[in-house]
């Protein structure tokens, strides 16, 4: 049975409490009561659930308050780092939300070469934006975690700070190798857990990591072992190509045909889930 599906806005490790329009549509959509039992996202894990009071709280607004059963497995999100180039905005939006929703765990958003000016120079304002675009699509597909929207950085940077040890570019101008090949390859090749995840594969969320709206940021246990990066509309430009050989980046191709950036996001992140769960 699926049951419906909450995430705290606040909680201990032994209760949950729903505040705002969720508490609102269990209170009198639901017509919440003390006994019933859902499912609530708490601190990033999943857990079931019981109501213990429906509480209008100083405001008049309700407050549903559980205690909080055993903990539910849960899909983690793929170990896909996003490098994102910035694009125009409204396309940037919708492969924000597609991303999340097929799981991505990381987006940055990338000042490359020929993103424009004037939208580099306002993609900083953007990003809380598109953390909350993060959020609700998350929110959405039942995400029991959210993926961490970085602020935007400049293409070097992002590059030498990467740490996924697959890294794959996504570049109109390779021929020859599929973003299935490389994937297929860096399988055979490394494994991702050993490196990354050598003891545990614990599910303690990162403490340092602030939260918003009740949900820890980037709170999933996945470890990012892959990096996939998408060009912004005009492409990447030649020096940013060295730029990742340096930084030892296979190029990939989606096939013959130029995609738009938005399209060439969702196709990788949707190829690379295949191989990844
Ligand atoms: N202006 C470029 C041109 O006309 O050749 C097209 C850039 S494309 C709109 C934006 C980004 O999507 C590219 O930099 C690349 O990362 C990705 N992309 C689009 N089509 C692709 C393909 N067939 N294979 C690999 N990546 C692709």
């Amino acid at each position: 049975m699926t049951r419906r599906r909450f995430i705290a806005d606040t909680w201990t490790p032994t209760t949950a409490t729903l505040t705002g329009d969720q508490a609102v549509h269990l209170a009198r959509v639901l017509r919440a009561a003390p006994g019933q039992i859902y499912d609530i996202v708490a601190n990033g894990f999943l857990h079931r659930a019981e109501i213990t009071q429906v509480t209008a709280g100083s405001n008049g607004e309700n407050q549903i308050h559980f205690l909080l059963h055993e903990e539910l497995s849960a899909d983690a999100s793929l170990p896909l780092h996003l490098l994102l180039a910035v694009f125009k905005f409204d396309h940037m939006e919708w492969a924000i939300e597609k991303a999340t929703e097929l799981g991505i765990a990381r987006i940055t958003p990338i000042l490359a070469r020929r993103t424009e000016k004037h939208l580099a120079q306002s993609a900083l304002k953007r990003a809380e934006r598109w953390r909350r675009i993060a959020l609700e699509a998350s929110k959405q597909s039942r995400r029991i975690d959210i993926p961490e929207i970085a602020d935007p950085i400049p293409l070097k940077q992002a590059l030498e700070q990467e740490k996924s040890p697959t890294r794959i570019l996504l570049s109109e101008t390779e021929q020859t190798t599929t973003l299935t090949a490389a994937l297929e390859s860096s399988q055979l090749s490394t494994n991702h857990q050993e490196i990354f995840d050598p003891g545990t594969n614990d599910r303690v969320p990162h403490p340092s990591q602030p939260h918003r709206d009740g949900w820890d940021v980037n709170s999933s246990p996945t470890r990012i072992t892959y990096a996939i990066a998408i060009g912004p509309e005009g492409g990447w430009a030649p020096e940013e190509i060295s730029l990742f050989i340096q930084h030892a980046w296979q190029p990939v191709t989606l096939g013959p045909r130029i995609l738009r950036a938005e399209t060439a996001a969702i196709a990788a992140i949707a190829i690379a889930s295949t191989h990844l769960i």
